[in-house]
């Protein structure tokens, strides 16, 4: 058990440099603009923009006054304050985004966390702590690396923030949830998180900001929301790489 925490802990403090290699980051085509994406891939990649919901940052198509909710928050209102995604996850984002999470593809991270970085501006000016959803950590020792855990200490360098890697500790080690309904998802998360008993005291009054991959249909992000939110925390937001939308609204 100590050797597995040890290996753990080696994996949560990431002391890796990423190296840009001069190809894109999607097509796998060679480039010669320092951007990380050919002009091409850049394209058909769909950024998500305001005007969105004020909670959760669902896109909407037409504009809407200052401080609006989606239909879904309304019906269902969140645990966590804010939520901003930077890509719509769709067949282009979705090679990128599976490329950085189970190939090693981890210079990734520099492309990816610009856009984070966009699209949580305010969040990240906010935050006194940045830290990621956690994988357990027996998946953590088969994937090797935590892919949001990357990113939160990427943007936590760049924008000189303070990033805790074990802020939440995942206790159960959920099944995958790619073939569950949003119903099955909120079942298979909702008591798989914990704080760390050692930060509970740093958190207090303290600002979180939340950094995970994909977002989609929310539950996994709530129920870390909802464990943050049992502590006396001033406000939870998270950033994500990517959010899935449906068709006709949230
Ligand atoms: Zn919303």
């Amino acid at each position: 058990m100590v050797d597995v925490l040890k290996a753990v802990s080696v994996l949560l403090s990431g002391a890796v440099d990423y190296v840009l290699p001069p190809i894109c980051g999607s097509c796998r085509e060679p480039v010669v603009n320092s951007n990380g994406i050919c002009g091409k891939c850049w394209a058909d990649l769909t950024f998500i923009s305001d005007p969105c919901c004020v909670c959760c940052g669902y896109p909407f198509d037409l504009s809407v006054e200052a401080g609006a909710f989606c239909g879904e928050c309304l019906k269902a209102p969140k645990s966590f304050d804010r939520c901003r995604a930077a890509l719509s996850y769709d067949d282009k984002s979705r090679d990128m985004i599976i490329g950085f999470k189970h190939s090693d593809r981890t210079y990734l991270v520099q492309l990816f966390t610009k856009w984070l970085s966009l699209a949580g501006k305010e969040i990240i000016a906010d935050a006194d702590f940045i830290t990621p959803i956690p994988l357990h950590p027996k998946r953590l020792l088969t994937r090797r690396y935590n892919q949001s855990g990357l990113l939160a200490q990427e943007i936590a360098k760049k924008h000189t923030k303070n990033y805790v890697p074990d802020l939440l500790l995942r206790t159960k080690n959920t099944s995958s949830q790619g073939h569950l309904s949003q119903r099955g998802r909120w079942d298979n998360v909702r008591a798989a998180f914990q704080i760390n008993p050692k930060y509970k005291e740093m958190i207090r009054g303290k600002k979180i900001a939340l950094i995970d991959d994909v977002y989609t249909t929310g539950a996994t992000l709530e129920a870390c929301s909802r464990t943050l939110k049992k502590e006396d925390v001033t406000r939870i937001d998270a950033i994500v790489l990517a959010r899935v939308l449906k068709e006709g609204g949230s």
